[in-house]
């Protein structure tokens, strides 16, 4: 498989998050990121440097205004007095009587959504590195260097919305790389989130689109994170609708019901007939992951690759969640060995 990667994603380097009212230790560190390359060199795939970055890819996806915020936020709210070393919002305004304010502190709570995306002196680096990996591999892809990429992207971005950030995520990467495939040729895209938590923010950038389907599955939002969206009635409005498809699954839920959901989670898929699948391949649905709601095996994620594969569509893989424990980067190579065994049964 060939891999692209950057390590300038270490210049995002969180040092806390607000969870249950309280500030606790990051959860979405560097680390991960050298956990999962470590990972795909042991598995003897092919990895590729990405390099230079594309502002008009991230233009058509996210909000001018939001993307000069992560840019700047820092360095206006540094010369505050008394600032903390982190961008955190501490105003919501869930009624919006003004449009965006002035203030440093009243555009956190305009463009950040939680508490889980500080933004410090190195984090627009790290997110745009982030977004570079997701460009080059689409790229890639649609260039026909390889029928199939994995994005090493870290931090994620599948909670990112055009004009906010959530939950980890800054920059939409699965949807920057969708945006780069309709773009590039790819008439159709669909996109198929498998990460434990909710695709808010993708659903949300293409929530009126039918030229993108955005399929997710992931923990019931009644009980989980990101709560406010991720529901079986949300299928899409306008042009868009019936072309978002959200299957909430019990808390505990393990390999064979998993299997079953996307089966036919993937039937919708090929009823669509995209041109390119786009996976945004988080990891967390794992039994071992720190932030654990489902209870996925190693085995379950090496049959979400083989599933994935078997749709034999040109795919890219885009890496979203998946959180520190002994098994992170064994499951990344379950569903790469998943995946590309399937590709070799199929010829
Ligand atoms: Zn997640």
């Amino acid at each position: 498989m060939r891999v692209l990667f950057t390590p300038d994603h270490h210049r995002h380097s969180p040092r806390s998050w607000l969870f249950k009212g309280g500030f606790t230790q990051p959860q979405e560190v560097p680390q991960r990121g050298d956990v999962l390359l470590d990972a795909v060199t042991r598995g003897g795939h092919q990895v590729v440097q990405a390099s230079g970055d594309d502002r008009q890819a991230l233009r058509r996806v996210h909000d001018d205004g939001y993307l000069a915020f992560l840019e700047h936020a820092w360095d206006e709210w540094s010369r505050l007095p008394g600032a903390s070393e982190e961008v955190l919002p501490n105003v919501h305004p869930g009624r919006r009587m003004q449009g965006l304010p002035t203030a440093v502190v009243g555009r956190a709570g305009y463009y950040q959504a939680d508490g889980a995306c500080p933004i410090g002196q190195g984090t627009w680096a790290g997110v745009l590195a982030s977004a570079r990996v997701a460009v080059n591999a689409s790229r890639d892809l649609m260039h026909g260097v390889a029928p199939c990429v994995y994005a090493l992207c870290r931090p994620p971005g599948h909670h990112a919305y055009a004009d906010q950030a959530g939950g980890f995520c800054y920059l939409n990467n699965t949807a920057i790389a969708a945006e780069i495939c309709r773009g590039d040729g790819a008439a159709k895209v669909a996109i198929v989130d498998v990460d434990v938590h909710h695709g808010n923010g993708t659903q949300g950038i293409f929530y009126s689109r039918a030229d993108v389907l955005t399929v997710s599955l992931h923990g019931d939002p009644a009980s989980f994170y990101p709560y406010f969206a991720g529901y079986a009635d949300e299928t899409g409005e306008g042009a868009g609708r019936g072309a978002n498809l959200n299957i909430p699954l019990a808390q505990g839920t393990a390999d064979e019901a998993y299997l079953a959901r996307l089966d036919a989670a993937l039937d919708k898929v090929i009823a669509f007939a995209p041109d390119v699948l786009v996976v945004a391949l988080g990891l967390d649905a794992s039994r071992d992951d720190p932030l654990a709601f489902l209870a996925l095996s190693g085995d379950g994620f090496r049959r979400i690759g083989s599933r994935l594969g078997g749709l034999d569509l040109p795919t890219l893989l885009v890496q979203e969640g998946g959180y520190l424990s002994p098994v992170l980067g064994d499951n990344l190579n379950a569903v790469l060995e998943g995946f590309e065994s399937s590709k070799a049964g199929s010829q």
